[in-house]
């Protein structure tokens, strides 16, 4: 059942007593792996973004000290991709219904004495949902810290972005691009189909308006891409995805223990 998470680290794997018996719950960090079941292009299989979650999520934790009290919940492999539908095999949740799952499965952990849950997060569809959710949690419960994170949004994943991808990459490669795919390669290599990989870039003609960022276009995935990919997956690598994932790992682990020792 753990798959990916190491089973010391796998939340579902305890007793209740055991839970109860840990001790500082209130210490204790819990992750909700959050993603997506949706379009990849050609070239990538629909479980890419719940896959990175809990790939990361796995390796990470498995670098952890045994004496930190961190632990994954099951991991959800649906969430809000109603801009993918176009494309079949996608399959999504309303935002009303990830709002409310998300409050209830906090809500649960709340109750069973935990003061830290970070709602982890690889699909660029719904960090806003999380945002909110976290916000309402913790104005409900002033000791309750619901951290809404996001894998890719890291500073030192920033930098070596700058490294490895072009500049026009960077800009709009937001979609099965180089970086998902290379990660993809490091991760599930079986199941990602170079052979088929298309570079796909938007078509925009605007001075102002942009796909993501300042002044960001409510645009579906149909808006942009005839493929499903926006960005250019045909210069991914294996190599890349490791140094990707290395750099996650290192940071990430750094903000676990962050919020485990100082929060
Ligand atoms: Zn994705």
């Amino acid at each position: 059942m753990h798959g990916w998470i190491p089973p010391d680290r796998f939340f579902p794997y305890l007793t209740w007593e055991q839970v109860a018996q840990m001790p500082q719950r209130s210490k204790a960090v819990l992750i909700q792996p959050l993603g997506s079941i949706e379009q990849h292009g050609y070239h990538l299989p629909l479980v890419v973004d719940i896959g990175i979650s809990t790939a990361v999520i796995g390796r990470t934790l498995a670098t952890l000290p045994p004496d930190v009290s961190i632990y994954s919940l099951p991991p959800l492999p649906y969430g809000k991709a109603t801009e993918h539908l176009d494309f079949p095999g996608t399959v999504s949740l309303s935002t009303q219904t990830l709002t409310n799952v998300l409050l209830e499965v906090a809500e649960s952990v709340y109750r069973s004495g935990f003061r830290k849950l970070i709602l982890w997060n690889s699909h660029g569809g719904q960090p806003q949902i999380l945002e909110l959710v976290a916000r309402d949690l913790r104005d409900k419960y002033r000791d309750f810290w619901v951290f809404p994170f996001f894998t890719w949004r890291l500073p030192p994943l920033r930098a070596l972005a700058h490294e490895l991808l072009t500049e026009k990459e960077n800009l709009v490669g937001i979609h099965a691009g180089d970086a998902e795919t290379s990660l993809m390669l490091a991760i599930l290599p079986d199941r990602v189909y170079l052979d088929r990989a298309q570079c796909s870039y938007p078509q925009l003609n605007y001075q102002y308006l942009s796909i993501e960022g300042d002044l960001p276009l409510p645009w579906v995935t149909k808006d942009l891409s005839e493929t499903g990919t926006i960005g250019d997956p045909t210069t991914a690598s294996r190599e890349k995805g490791e140094r990707i994932m290395a750099t996650l790992v290192e940071a990430w682990r750094e903000v676990l223990l962050e919020i485990y020792h100082k929060i």
